[in-house]
């Protein structure tokens, strides 16, 4: 059960809109509704992982939590504090406690910038340290990310892309934070430097009781990394629950679906393929009714005409789906 004194963010009813323009006026023909009404509830000191294909919205939750894009509809509450009604000082210090570290460190960090000035700015904007008081905490942050402080002085295309993720990463802790949105933060790296960065993430959970906010396609990573798990498809969550639960009893058909393309190390074990039917809907004009309808193989008439709400199936685990209990077994 969450009480509130575990929770540190909730979101309710988040909704976020894009515009699609067409034509010599540049009128708003539609809508991409990359968000659509999600509800979530993150708690202290976990590391929750939000899974779907590209393009399901994910990337679109973590911008709009941090307000990095302002929602359309619905509310971000960070501890206790709603960001939506929050004046724009509030915002900035709510901001101190919640940072981002993007997925690609070739673009994120500034390539004419030295590494002290990227990883001293947030100090710089957030508070009144002297610059020499900049530069000792500068320092400290990188050693604890595995750098030394001869790097404060190179510029980003002077390390690996591992290297410039830590980096990334000294940024995003340096002024202490509470929660972290981490966008596929491994996925640009080579095999053996994520593994390096992902331990390097969960020590530094454990050292400064960060919170994440893990988003990724990779459930392979997921079960690496997650305590809880929400999957998105087309906008929604459509699973929701402890990581144990989601990966011994995926029950979401298109959960399973992602479950099945693990990649198992055993050339001998033969893991059942499961496909879904077709493309991906267009999210400007996503299906009525439950919206994996059109590529779900156990699509009844209910499925085309009503959309389907997360229902509580066992203890954390939520489903929307309208045949969970035959799934469910
Ligand atoms: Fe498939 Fe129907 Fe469940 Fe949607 S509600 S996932 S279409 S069975």
């Amino acid at each position: 059960m969450v009480t509130n004194n575990n929770v540190l963010i909730e979101i309710n009813s988040l909704k976020k809109y894009f515009p699609v323009r067409s034509g010599i006026f540049l009128r708003v023909k539609k809508y991409v509704r990359a968000v659509d009404g999600v509800d979530l509830v993150i708690k202290r000191n976990e590391t929750l992982a939000l899974v779907g294909e590209s393009g399901c919205g994910k990337t679109t939750i973590g911008r709009t939590i941090l307000h990095l894009t302002e929602p359309t509809d619905g509310e971000v509450v960070f501890e206790g504090k709603n960001l939506t009604n929050a004046s724009k000082e509030e915002l900035m210090q709510l901001r101190k406690g919640m940072q981002i570290v993007f997925q690609n460190p070739y673009t994120s960090l500034h390539p004419r910038k030295l590494v002290k000035d990227i990883v001293g700015e947030p100090l710089k904007i957030h508070t009144n340290l002297s610059s020499v008081e900049i530069l000792n905490k500068v320092k400290e942050t990188l050693e604890s990310v595995g750098l030394r402080e001869e790097h404060m002085y190179r510029y980003p295309h002077e390390f690996s892309g591992g290297q410039r993720q830590r980096i990334a990463v000294a940024r995003a802790i340096i002024l202490k934070p509470k929660f972290i949105v981490l966008d596929e933060p491994t996925s640009a790296l080579d095999v053996s430097v994520q593994a390096r960065i992902l331990n390097l993430l969960n020590e530094l959970k454990e050292e400064l009781s960060l919170t994440y906010l893990f988003i990724t396609h990779d459930l392979a990573v997921v079960d690496y990394m997650a305590d809880r798990v929400a999957v998105m498809y087309l906008g929604k969550i459509v699973e929701l629950g402890k990581k144990d639960d989601i990966f011994s009893k995926p029950t979401h058909p298109y959960t399973r679906v992602l479950e099945a393309a693990i990649p198992i190390p055993d050339p001998f074990f033969k893991k059942e393929k499961i496909l879904p039917k077709g493309e991906v809907p267009d999210p400007a004009n996503p299906p009525k009714g439950c919206r994996f309808h059109t590529r779900c193989d156990y699509s009844i008439d209910k499925c085309e005409k009503v959309e389907p709400v997360l229902e509580n199936i066992e203890g954390e685990h939520y489903v929307a789906c309208h045949r969970w209990r035959e799934i469910y077994k």
